[in-house]
């Protein structure tokens, strides 16, 4: 104890991006450095085709020219947003883009960058997005975990828990693979002044097992770790 985890690796997986640019001299150089990256990318010049690539589509993240020929991009983020409110959108500004910075983050988006800018800069900000966006939606096993719904499934079947169980099972799920001590569950999930008794955590495990259909003799997935804490199979 006392030791600090050591931060997760940022698994950087190949993410799918929209982008949407109609300066080539813009674009080009995002995509060479994007596709550098890993991800792969779906270049677009005008608004129109954004929203035809975007609604209904498999990316993991949208990078939008506000100042976009056809639709602006705004009414693109607009459009998309509309049916996939989770998708992280991140907004090229012009120059003097007071107003578009304003009008950016009112239209939905997560993020925005001023031109110029430099890649590096971008690049970060797209990494930034999607790290978060693979946080809120934790996965261990067959267990799946969106934080920001506060909704759990084990495979297809929600998993109907309370708030307790929740914050348990996200606690845990995040941190798959590695013991989370009684003590830091119990001062992360109850109270963090907690002290005493561990009844009521070892009653949540029970019910938490229970849900997750757990032979309570031997479980698989929701391992105790005698005298030290639990643990979540990855
Ligand atoms: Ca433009």
């Amino acid at each position: 104890m006392g030791a600090r985890p050591l931060p997760r690796p940022y698994h950087q997986a190949v993410a799918r991006i929209l982008l949407a640019e109609d300066d080539e001299g813009i674009r080009l150089p995002l995509v060479r450095a994007l596709e550098r990256e890993g991800h792969q990318v779906e270049a677009v010049t005008t608004g129109t085709e954004a929203v035809a690539a975007g609604v209904g589509g498999e990316h993991d993240l949208l990078v939008l020219d506000i100042g976009l020929p056809g639709v602006d991009g705004i009414e693109v983020c607009q459009r998309v947003r509309a049916g996939r409110p989770a998708v992280p959108i991140v907004f090229l500004t012009a120059q003097d883009g007071e107003m578009d910075t304003v009008n950016g983050l009112d239209a939905g988006a997560d993020d925005y960058i001023t031109k110029p800018f430099r890649l590096a800069e971008l690049l970060a900000r797209v990494r930034a997005q999607l790290r978060q966006a693979t946080a809120e939606h934790l996965r261990a096993a067959d267990v799946r975990v969106d934080v920001a719904a506060r909704k759990a499934w084990r495979g297809d079947d929600e998993l109907e828990l309370s708030p307790k169980e929740f914050d348990l099972l996200a606690l845990l799920v995040r941190e798959a693979g590695r013991v989370v001590t009684r003590e830091r569950i119990m001062a992360e999930v109850w109270d963090e002044n907690w002290f005493g008794s561990t009844k009521t955590l070892d009653m949540h495990v029970s019910w938490l097992r229970r849900k997750l259909g757990e032979d309570a003799e031997d479980p698989l997935r929701l391992v105790t770790v005698r005298g030290v804490g639990l643990r979540f199979e990855a």
